[in-house]
């Protein structure tokens, strides 16, 4: 089942070590990539069908082509190592496990867009990673393979390490522009896109660490070869977390279109102490609940996840077993989306607040189905109403708990309700 492109190194002793990496083929394709027209990159980066690993799923080499041409601004790489999703914990495998192959991909998509400023942005938190993150960038440095003359060619690239303050919302591209500027990181107005005016106003194009990381294997073998694994839409491979109530939870490397339940049971070795399965978070905490029988028919592809009304998201696996109190699930959910929201918009702000009282007012036993009603309502009047994603990306979840699993709510304030009846 595990196909290993991007964790074919993970359990190579010493593979975050540049001379260890060389030996594995690190930095191999650069002398194929100086041989090729930029433009050329970005077509074979097209052609195999690589979609952004950050959630959203776009095609790398179409967001790529995006950036204006002759604009006399110079243009920037930021690669998004902000991985604050819940669930979600694979970049950080690449980051410590083999940032060399990280850091080739920068240079392969740097020289394909004409880039020779590259930022990587690492939640401040994540000291163990941007420890080895920094030790790969100075030995990439010291080996020649950053810096004035890119492995011998006439071609030169920086690359810079920030580390944000550790905020959810600074995954979203433009609040990660705006904290790499030094200001609050909070998202921008779109139009303009950051392809047209992102870092300093110049375009920017900004790609996750597994997308870039993608990008040596398919310079090196070719489109094709990307595309043996995977669908049609959904090709190459992906690093799935599985995490929760499994018996073998963990990092797997698998092709997309694989059948949700089928990894669940071989690879993470099913629901754990032989309970019963409620529910599966599919991709990260901000992607709709899937029901035992969805995650029957559903498959580990951008396309089958849309199709059963959720997404493939960051590819952070969730298994709840028969145990998990959904209502409070739905509290610990809002109270994190809450607590995360920069606070510019008000329907996020005050809406994702008044979410977490009305939940609260539920679990506390007092309160009534007009309380289940409204935050079922509330879900629809927030979202997409707001400057970013964020306020959906709590309300989307909470409405499919609340419309999958509705009798839970409906059990905590039938006490309250039969009362009420009876006053009458
Ligand atoms: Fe900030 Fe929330 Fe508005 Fe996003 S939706 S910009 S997080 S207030």
């Amino acid at each position: 089942m595990e196909v290993k492109i991007l964790s074919a190194n993970f359990d190579t002793k010493d593979a975050h070590k540049i001379k260890v990496a060389k030996k594995h083929g690190a930095y191999s394709t650069l002398d194929k990539l100086f041989s090729m027209k930029p433009e050329d990159v970005t077509d074979l980066v097209k052609n195999s069908g690589l979609r952004g690993r950050g959630g959203a799923g776009f095609p790398a080499g179409v967001k790529w082509s995006f950036l204006p041409k002759n604009t006399g601004k110079p243009v920037y790489l930021t690669v998004n190592s902000d991985e604050s999703e819940p669930a979600t914990f694979k970049d950080r495998y690449i980051l410590v496990k083999d940032p060399h192959m990280m850091i080739e991909g920068i240079i392969i998509c740097s020289y394909a867009i004409g880039c020779h400023d590259a930022y990587i942005y690492i939640r401040g938190e994540y000291t163990t990673q941007v420890k080895a993150l920094q030790a790969a960038i100075d030995e990439a440095y010291a080996a020649g393979y950053l810096g004035a003359k890119v492995a011998g060619h006439d071609f030169k690239l920086d690359v810079t390490v920030h580390r944000g303050a550790g905020a959810y919302v600074c995954g979203e591209e433009t609040a990660l522009l705006e904290s790499i500027e030094g200001k609050k990181g909070q998202p921008r107005s779109k139009p303009p896109f950051p392809a047209v005016a992102g870092l300093y106003g110049c375009p920017t194009i900004i790609n996750n660490v597994q997308t870039i990381a993608s990008l040596p294997f398919i310079l090196k073998n070719g489109a094709d070869a990307y595309k043996v694994h995977g669908t049609e839409k959904s090709p190459g491979t992906h690093l799935f977390g599985i995490s929760g109530h499994v018996e073998k939870p963990g990092m797997y490397e698998l092709p997309l279109g694989l059948p949700l339940l089928e990894v669940i049971d071989k690879m993470a070795g099913g629901v754990w102490k032989g309970r019963k399965l409620k529910g599966v978070i599919p991709g990260g905490s901000s992607t709709p609940v899937l029901l035992p029988e969805e995650a029957k028919t559903v498959t580990l592809d951008y396309e089958s996840m849309a199709a059963h009304k959720t997404m493939f998201g960051s590819g952070g696996i969730v298994v709840l077993d028969e145990t998990v109190d959904m209502v409070k699930l739905v509290k610990n959910l809002i109270d994190f989306y809450h607590h995360e929201s920069c606070g510019q918009c008000t329907p996020c702000r005050e809406g994702l607040g008044w979410m977490l009282k009305i939940v609260k007012k539920i679990l506390a036993s007092d309160g009534t189905i007009d309380d289940v009603n409204l935050l079922r309502e509330l879900c629809d009047n927030i979202e997409m109403k707001t400057v970013c994603v964020l306020s959906a990306a709590c309300t989307m979840p909470v409405r499919s708990y609340l419309d999958k699993f509705r009798h839970e709510f409906e059990a905590y304030v039938a006490t309250n309700d039969s009362l009420a009846a009876e006053a009458k």
